[in-house]
């Protein structure tokens, strides 16, 4: 049975630039939510406020993929239930913020009520409307010295979108900041204290009824415009009740026509139990978005999900993480249909059916075992084995692959070391860890050198892993210069033979095929033909020859990168009655890929990403003028909001350092957000180079 009508369930994120008060305003929600600390029963306040600081400490709470907690609005007579999905700090890895992105419904952007608009916001703002997350905003840190809601919330209108319309106004700032004024119900919410524990409502102070009064004015003939009968009643100077307000505000905001702007300070207890009356009120419900779109993963034609209980199942694995106590844990949130602890569900992907054994829903001081979870929900199945993130599990008996997250490989990698011998096995859970929790995250240890190379999609995401192994693990490490991970492939076809023999005194080995290599399409990868007739290598040793050339494109010949993109197809050969093994194959095969390789004139492959750069008008030229000198190809300028958009192609290799120089070049107001589009050749000259630098190490 459901607990909660879908209409009463939010699945949100909190985003913000880092430092903002992410963490601080989960914790205030969390604890202004926990079903034993309700306002009020606040004692001195240091005892609740340690439990959370504890929980934190032992990673339980905020560190939890999704959180689970209950909210009753004032003026309501609903309970809510939100599930608070954790959005990463740091925005600049596409596939991260994609994946928290696309399970959430509505979001939380936290502004510093000092700082405003700071570029990371700009960066998470673009992304979040990109994705259409209808969006509430909150300026915190009003306690600060120098904080300023008037100039925050203008930095928003100017630097974000004029979609942005206060609700709230703060009374007093910085050491005076008292309570908030709620512009829709006008009144003052009066904080006594620093904990939050006693509010008082009043009448607006009368210096500040002028201000209400013309903010009020323009939310309102915001919301109007697009609501006929309350334009009419707007006009002939009637009444619009608050109520009439909150829900043609809720359709403002659910369309991503209005971002409603609070304020508080997180910190200081002030304007959080409003802020989480705003989520209930004006984020949409799992049946206020779209459909879920995927496909038929037999016929691979177009289908999609409704909310609902009674549809088939499915759900999307969005994130992989590894409990202390639990092992693996799958978040999953639900689209449609039910999923039931002790079933089986099917996942397209592996073409598997996966055992779902247990599951549980986090909240923040405890974990609670589930039965079921319902459409539009989110929690975990406990010990999950196959599936990975991204991953689609459906009702087996209407299988559906939900549009998934794709990740794609690494494209950058650094030699790590740590400084210290002792670590390198607390380095390598470290690394394990991560890479279990960030599929574009990979770690290996080279072989010949024993030099630890971790990859992943950026410079920028490598040194959050690198700061991660220091906070969380203190693992300080040396880290080598970044690299950019280059392919190689052929451009002709060839033929060639590959031979194995040694037949002198004892047992011999003979090995020998003929193969012909040829291009195939970017992206391709390999592909295997075997065209061997009459039995002139016998059926058992095929695929000795095939796994030999697999493993010899693991490392290229021109550079020692992957091969990538060529056919592999073995027309003939021979072998020994004895002598021959699978070994001996394995080598002939080894051997012929090499000497393939060198003949069919191979070059190197380089990533190019697709950037995107987000800038105020006055530094376009300048941008540009930095992009072409970087050799980038630029698709298009477009706009968003009241910045410009520049959609280019750049290589890899020319953006390193690009988000200092991006800064430096606008006054840290320019934002931009990469991820790789294809491979394509490296220009000859700058192949040489690189060819010649890697032999020589
Ligand atoms: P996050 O990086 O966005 O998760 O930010 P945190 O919640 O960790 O906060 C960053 C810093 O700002 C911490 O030192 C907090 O104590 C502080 N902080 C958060 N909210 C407030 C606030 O409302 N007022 C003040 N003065 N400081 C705050």
């Amino acid at each position: 049975m459901r607990e909660f009508p879908l209409e009463q369930i939010r699945n949100i994120g909190i985003i913000a630039h880092i430092d903002a008060g992410k963490t601080t305003t989960t914790e205030r929600i969390l604890y202004y939510t926990g079903k034993k600390y309700k306002i009020g029963e606040v004692h001195e306040g240091t005892a609740e406020m340690d439990w959370m600081v504890q929980e934190r400490e032992r990673g339980v709470t905020i560190t939890s993929a999704a959180t689970t907690c209950f909210w009753q609005p004032r003026y309501s007579s609903l309970k809510y239930q939100i599930n608070i999905i954790d959005t990463p700090g740091h925005i600049d890895f596409t596939a991260e913020v994609q994946r928290s992105l696309r399970v959430l419904d509505g979001g939380v952007l936290i502004f510093d009520g000092v700082a405003g608009v700071e570029p990371q916001s700009e960066t998470v703002f673009h992304q979040s409307q990109k994705f259409h997350v209808p969006l509430i905003a909150f300026v915190n840190k009003m306690d600060r010295l120098g904080a300023s809601f008037e100039k925050s919330f203008d930095s928003i209108r100017e630097r974000l979108t004029k979609s942005a319309f206060a609700i709230q106004l703060p009374i007093g700032a910085e050491s005076q900041f008292k309570g908030v004024i709620d512009l829709i119900e006008e009144k003052s919410f009066i904080y006594l204290d620093d904990l939050g524990k006693e509010i008082k409502e009043e009448p607006i102070p009368e210096s500040l009824v002028k201000e209400v009064e013309e903010k009020r004015k323009e939310l309102i003939e915001a919301i109007v415009v697009n609501h006929d009968d309350l334009m009419n009643k707007y006009l002939e100077g009637e009444k619009i009740t608050p109520e009439e307000i909150r829900k043609a505000l809720r359709e403002e905001v659910i369309k991503g026509r209005i971002i409603p702007v609070l304020v508080g300070s997180s910190l200081k207890n002030k304007g959080v139990q409003l802020l989480l009356d705003a989520i209930c009120y004006y984020l949409p419900s799992p049946i206020d978005i779209p459909p879920v779109q995927g496909e038929n993963p037999e016929t691979n034609e177009p289908e999609q999900r409704k909310t609902g209980d009674e549809e088939p199942f499915a759900g999307l694995v969005f994130k992989i993480a590894t409990d202390p106590y639990m092992g693996r844990l799958g978040y999953i949130r639900v689209y449609s249909g039910v999923l039931k602890a002790g079933s089986y569900a099917y996942n397209p992907r592996t073409r598997a059916k996966e055992r779902v054994g247990r599951l549980v829903r986090m909240h923040a001081n405890k974990r609670e075992a589930i039965e079921e979870i319902h459409s539009g929900d989110i929690a975990a199945i406990i010990g999950i084995k196959q599936a990975s993130t991204g991953d689609t599990l459906c009702d087996p008996d209407k299988p559906i692959l939900l549009e998934s997250i794709t990740f794609p490989d690494p494209v950058i990698s650094m030699a790590i070391e740590p400084k210290t011998k002792a670590d390198r096995e607390k380095m390598g859970i470290a690394l394990s860890k991560f890479a279990e929790e960030d599929p574009t995250f990979k770690f290996k240890t080279d072989e010949e050198t024993g030099e630890v190379i971790i990859s992943g999609m950026g410079e920028f995401h490598l040194e959050i892993i690198i700061d991660r192994l220091k906070r969380e693990f203190g693992v300080e490490v040396r880290a080598g210069a970044p690299q950019v991970a280059y392919k190689e492939t052929i451009t002709q076809p060839v033929e060639v033979e590959g031979k194995y023999i040694h037949q002198s005194g004892g047992r011999g080995q003979y090995g020998h095929c003929w193969l012909k290599f040829e291009p195939l399409e970017r992206g391709k990868g390999f592909e295997f033909v075997d065209q061997i007739k009459g039995g002139v290598i016998p059926k058992e040793y095929i695929p000795a020859v095939e796994k030999g050339l697999k493993e010899a494109m693991e490392s290229g010949v021109i550079a020692g990168y992957p091969v990538v993109d060529i056919r592999a197809t073995l027309f003939d050969g021979s072998y020994h009655e004895v002598d021959s093994s699978e070994v001996a194959f394995k080598i002939a095969a080894t051997r012929a890929l090499r000497e393939g390789v060198k003949k069919a004139n191979p070059i190197l492959l380089e990533p190019v990403m697709k950037v995107e750069v987000v800038t105020p008008e006055k530094f376009l030229g300048d941008v540009i003028g930095d992009l072409n000198s970087r050799q980038a190809q630029i698709q298009s300028t477009g706009e968003r909001g009241p910045s410009k958009v520049i959609d280019a192609f750049v290589p890899l290799r020319e953006m390193f350092g690009y988000m200092t120089a991006l800064r430096s070049l606008t006054e840290g107001r320019a934002s931009f957000t990469m991820e790789l589009s294809h491979y394509s050749p490296v220009p000859s000259n700058i192949a040489e180079a690189i060819i010649k630098e890697k032999n020589l190490t």
